[in-house]
């Protein structure tokens, strides 16, 4: 089975090793040629709680790959996935299953505006994992996977997936509603990100704020009207639960969200599919959500300043 990760960054090169190692043909598909060409001279270096190794995987630039994949996991930046699949057509058969569980609202529409909507699989991880330079990755504990045919269809496909998830160790399991998956780790990142970033944070000084619930809420009940007006039956308080599950001290008191490294790296961020993504949902349906709107556009404030890409 030739698996194809695209977007090899601090998630799909996590994914993509743990592929490997468990004996997969796993090939990581990237447009950084630092990156790429690093990991094809020293292999990928990886870096978790049993040290660091190299693992000799092949990186190529999208244009390089031949052939087809039989799997392709997605794993770019969601403001990088519409130009990453056209770039990455040439690898995908009718055959080829179609897996996304990166971050935000909006990148299934985008897929499936270049592939069938039969191929694609779609969920959520709360695996962590950061790239700390061209060529290595730092992997964070442990996490899980919860995914599904976007359609609910092919369930028997979808538990196949999750049985070689598994296999690579790496924890998966079906989505019942993965929509609702979706939009409630969206949520969820629509809080800690933007928080994170805007008063440079990490998570458990924001959590031991005595009034930081005030702010929650408010981003929560929006998203929550707006979840309903879209059909999809996010519950505030699934998300409230995980927040508060890592504000726990133990959990991730140290923690700075992935949005305030990408702004320390000068990096654009995910907002446009975040608060952006939920803000316009909300004009679509005439609901106001002025607590969304404010943080979307401190974020892009940020972002100008520093002319990010
Ligand atoms: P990433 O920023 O590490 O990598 C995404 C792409 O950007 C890759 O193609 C990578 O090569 C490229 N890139 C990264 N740094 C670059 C640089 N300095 N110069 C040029 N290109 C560079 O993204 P990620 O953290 O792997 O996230 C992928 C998806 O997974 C996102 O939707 C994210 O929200 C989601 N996600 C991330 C984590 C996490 O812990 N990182 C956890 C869960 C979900």
């Amino acid at each position: 089975m030739k698996i194809v990760v695209v977007g090899a960054g601090a998630m799909g090169s996590r994914f993509g090793s743990a592929l490997f190692t468990s004996g997969h043909d796993v090939t990581l598909v990237d447009s950084w040629i630092e990156h790429v060409d690093k990991i094809n001279k020293n292999g990928l270096s990886v870096t978790d709680e049993r040290g660091t190794r190299l693992i000799p995987i092949t990186s190529v630039l999208p244009e390089e790959f031949s052939g087809r994949a039989d799997l392709l996991l997605m794993f770019t930046k969601s403001m990088q996935t519409e130009t990453m699949i056209k770039k990455c057509l040439h690898m995908i058969a009718k055959e080829t299953e179609i897996v996304t569980l990166q971050n935000g609202i909006g990148n299934l529409e985008m897929l499936s505006k270049y592939i069938s909507k039969d191929q694609l699989f779609a969920g959520t991880t709360t695996y962590a994992s950061n790239l700390t330079e061209a060529g290595s990755v730092h992997a964070y504990g442990s996490g899980m996977i919860e995914m599904m045919h976007i359609n609910g269809n092919r369930k028997e496909d979808a538990e196949r997936i999750v049985t070689l998830l598994n296999a690579a160790g790496l924890v998966a399991k079906l989505s019942d509603d993965v929509m609702r998956s979706i939009w409630e780790k969206a949520a969820f990142n629509a809080v800690l990100n933007p928080l994170c970033t805007l008063t440079s944070s990490p998570v458990g000084t924001i959590g031991s704020y005595e009034s930081i619930m005030e702010i929650i809420e408010g981003i929560l009940e929006e998203i929550e009207l707006i979840s309903r007006a879209e059909g999809v039956s996010l519950d505030k308080r699934n998300v409230l639960s995980v927040i508060e599950g890592v504000f726990h001290p133990d959990m991730s008191a140290h923690h700075f969200s992935s949005m305030y490294h990408d702004i320390q790296r000068g990096r654009g961020t995910e907002i446009d599919y975040l608060n952006g993504a939920f803000i316009r949902k909300a004009h679509k349906h005439g609901i106001s959500a002025p607590i969304n709107t404010m943080i979307f556009h401190l974020i892009k404030i940020i972002e100008n300043r520093f002319q990010m890409n």
